[in-house]
């Protein structure tokens, strides 16, 4: 991984090389901030940089031994500890090291993935059961660092999700990282930095990442999908709240998807067709719960745009042609009478669905709510 097939966090990467090339190089590293801001890919990049035998002075090589074994994630002096789902009969131990084939993979279609895209291409028989990363991966981990570096200077351990180690391999990580054999590079990589046992915490330098802006969600996207017109990328990079990782789901939604099921939503409300409303309920449970909070975030932004064209502010307007031209009809509908009870009825659904929710009611009494509010 390059620093510059990383998006975006130029200052950051600025401050790590800086960090190498000074020769001041924490041993242990939290890379934290929301899902889909790159802290995977991040880490990657830093852990090839300071493993580099001829650095520049941005970026590795990408020539040297290291380099090349590291854009296979084969270098004999990295290690990964990652959640796993145990396939394996109760009672046998499983390291994620057997799904190391699979991590590869996922990692070479697309460094941008989270926890629940790993789930589904790796485990997807045994889903029904949570990720979490075992006990005995703390042992191997002490077994892998006692051995000597191989080839490069430092060892590098890549440790992602470590929120989701149980108690005893969090005290043998601990140990580990407080007396390091050798010279050990910890980066762990978190979207929830706060879950982990607070003595680690205390003993990793934090890497904060924050959300990307829409103009480098936009541009991600263009590079990755080049046939993307330039509605869809503004409305995946707007509704996206700074992840890469739900700019790209955005996109293969199809923005249109999300507006065709607005427009029913709001027609047969407002005709007050209670079966349309059934059906539609019905047919929006059977979505993914992400998708269902996705679309839940998507009307509560065109509620709000269309209130901002009704009041007549139309160099606000961040819609496309399609919401457009329905919005220039239905505006007129949302005003300061309804607004803000409709946002807050939309979000509320979102809420519940969050929490696990009966999708199927929440979205029916959500009908029901809407058809009253929009008569305001
Ligand atoms: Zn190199």
């Amino acid at each position: 991984m390059f620093f510059r097939d990383v998006y975006g966090h130029d200052e950051l990467k600025r401050q790590l090389i800086d960090a190498v090339k000074s020769g001041r190089i924490p041993h242990a590293q939290l890379f934290c901030g929301p899902e889909g801001v790159g802290k995977l890919p991040l880490a990657l990049a830093y852990a090839q940089y300071v493993s580099c035998e001829n650095k520049g002075e941005n970026d590795s090589c990408g020539q040297c031994p290291s380099c090349k074994k590291y854009a296979m994630l084969a270098h004999p002096d990295l290690h990964f500890v990652f959640p796993i789902i145990q396939k394996k009969p109760a009672g046998s131990d499983e390291y994620c090291m057997e799904h190391l084939d699979g991590w590869r993979e996922m990692f070479a279609t697309s460094p941008y993935f989270n926890l629940d895209k790993w789930v589904e291409e790796e485990f997807s028989s045994v889903a029904t059961k949570q990720p979490i990363i075992y006990n005995c991966e703390g042992n191997e981990l002490i077994r892998k660092l006692q051995m000597k570096a191989c080839e490069s200077e430092y060892k590098v351990v890549v440790i992602w999700h470590p929120e989701l180690m149980g108690a005893e391999c969090s005290n043998r990580v601990l140990k580990s990282i407080e007396e390091p054999v050798g010279k050990t590079l910890f980066l762990l990589v978190s979207d929830k930095p706060d879950d982990i046992l607070p003595t680690i915490q205390s003993r990793t330098q934090r890497v904060v990442m924050h959300a990307l802006p829409e103009k480098v969600l936009a541009d991600a996207i263009r590079t990755k999908n080049s046939n993307a017109d330039d509605n869809q990328i503004q409305y995946a990079a707007r509704l996206s709240k700074g992840s890469l990782i739900a700019a790209f789901e955005l996109l293969d939604d199809g923005a249109n998807t999300f507006l065709d099921t607005f427009i029913r939503l709001m027609r047969k409300a407002y005709v007050s067709d209670l079966d349309d409303l059934i059906n539609l309920s019905n047919e929006l449970a059977k979505l993914s719960r992400k998708k269902q909070i996705s679309f839940l975030q998507y009307c509560q932004h065109m509620i709000r745009e269309n209130f901002i064209l009704n009041v007549g502010n139309q160099s606000l307007n961040y819609m496309t042609n399609d919401e457009n031209a329905f919005s220039s009809k239905f505006a007129r509908f949302i005003n300061e009478k309804n607004v803000w009870q409709l946002v807050d009825e939309l979000s509320k659904a979102e809420f519940h669905i969050e929490r696990n929710g009966m999708s199927k009611i929440i979205f029916y009494d959500l009908a029901l709510k809407v058809m009253t509010l929009l008569k305001k």
